[in-house]
């Protein structure tokens, strides 16, 4: 995913939140089925957008207020760089992962967050702002 189509889309500043977002690990669901993308961002409150890709662009929908007036909202933006990043992993990754258990994931997680204090401070954010 190109980040000036999703300029082009959400405009700056909402384009940059929603790569913010995405880099603090708010977006906690992503599943796509053919063109249909439905995610899920952790904000002030649990965001659901809808994505349809189109040919070259993409439609968004989402539930915050925001989207009502400009479509393409920063929760948009989020989930389309979750989306990329998901395509754009290994397969051998993602088949690896799937087969570890739920404990071996999370302390595989731990690893890397608390080598990284920055990972650390946004899940600190994402846990304070979704409880
Ligand atoms: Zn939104």
């Amino acid at each position: 995913m190109d980040f000036t189509i999703l300029e082009q889309l959400a405009g700056h500043r909402s384009a940059v939140r929603g790569q913010n977002y995405f880099n603090e690990g708010r977006v906690t669901q992503v599943t796509r089925i053919g063109d249909q993308v439905v995610g899920v961002v952790e904000g002030r409150q649990r965001y659901s957008v809808t994505l349809s890709l189109v040919q070259d662009s993409i439609d968004g929908e989402c539930s915050c207020p925001a989207s009502e007036h400009s479509e393409f909202c920063k929760h948009c933006v989020a989930v389309a760089l979750a989306l990329s990043a998901q395509e754009q992993a290994p397969k051998w990754l993602i088949s690896h992962l799937k087969r570890l258990k739920k404990e071996q994931l999370i302390q595989a997680l731990i690893n890397e967050i608390s080598a990284d204090s920055r990972k650390l401070q946004a899940w600190q954010k994402r846990v304070h702002t979704s409880g």
